[in-house]
């Protein structure tokens, strides 16, 4: 059974935002097992638990309190901000730091033979995404009236495939947009991991270990400058 009076960290299981994560509690002095299979793993110096799991349920995973903090892309959070405001659901956290990784940009881009002259040249088009709340507000904060398309995976193939006109996804590089015969043409939301807590009120004891090791964040932050 899990022990509720050690504080409990949600983190990616495997993906871009895993290894900066656990990289950083390491640094600030939590020490980690972690074995690959295991949704769990346990600190052996500290009163903390990771939470290993797929990054698009951390935010709802903090935001229902069910942990305590949580190592999360700010494009997650606030699309799931948006898709519980919608719901009229719980979407209250706090925001502890903003971190040094997980650098990406959600654009908009187009098959290279289509002509873009700005957001504009989107209306009545389909455009493929896996964030469509931030691509629905960007559309509605520029009066372009064109449709969200919501796809988990594979965006940018979806103007190949004919499932949409244009694309919105995370980018960094720009490498996959170019192999895949895309151009990036709008910035539509930037974002960077960032830790969060939960807005429920948490022990005395869990709330000074959270206060220790702030600090520590900034300390490892800082030193990499
Ligand atoms: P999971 O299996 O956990 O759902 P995923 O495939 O959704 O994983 P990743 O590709 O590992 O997610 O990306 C996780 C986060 O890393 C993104 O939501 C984003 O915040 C950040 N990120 C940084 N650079 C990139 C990039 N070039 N492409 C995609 N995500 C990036
Ligand atoms: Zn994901």
């Amino acid at each position: 059974m899990s022990d509720a009076s050690r504080l409990r960290i949600a983190v990616q299981k495997s993906g871009r935002l895993s290894d900066d994560s656990i990289a950083l509690l390491k640094a600030i002095g939590i020490k980690l097992q972690i074995r690959d299979r295991l949704l769990i793993a346990h600190s052996t110096n500290q009163p903390v638990d990771l939470l290993r799991v797929r990054d698009d349920d951390i935010p709802g995973l903090v935001m229902d309190g069910v942990v305590d903090l949580g190592f999360i892309g700010q494009n997650e959070l606030e699309e799931k901000m948006l898709e519980r405001q919608a719901s009229n659901r719980p979407y209250a956290f706090k925001t502890l730091r903003e971190l040094d990784y997980g650098g990406c940009r959600l654009s908009i881009a187009v098959p290279n033979e289509m002509s873009y002259d700005s957001v504009q040249s989107l209306q009545g088009k389909k455009v493929a995404t896996t964030y469509p709340y931030l691509l629905e507000r960007f559309f509605e904060s520029n009066n372009v009236n064109a449709s969200a398309v919501m796809l988990t995976g594979s965006v940018e193939v979806a103007p190949r495939a004919g499932v949409a006109d244009a694309i919105c996804d995370l980018v960094s590089t720009g490498a996959t947009l170019e192999a895949n015969g895309l151009q990036e043409k709008d910035e539509v939301f930037v974002s960077r991991a960032v830790l969060i807590q939960s807005a429920k009120p948490l022990s005395d004891e869990k709330q000074e270990l959270i206060n220790r090791l702030l600090p520590r964040i900034d300390g490892v932050t800082q030193a990499k400058e």
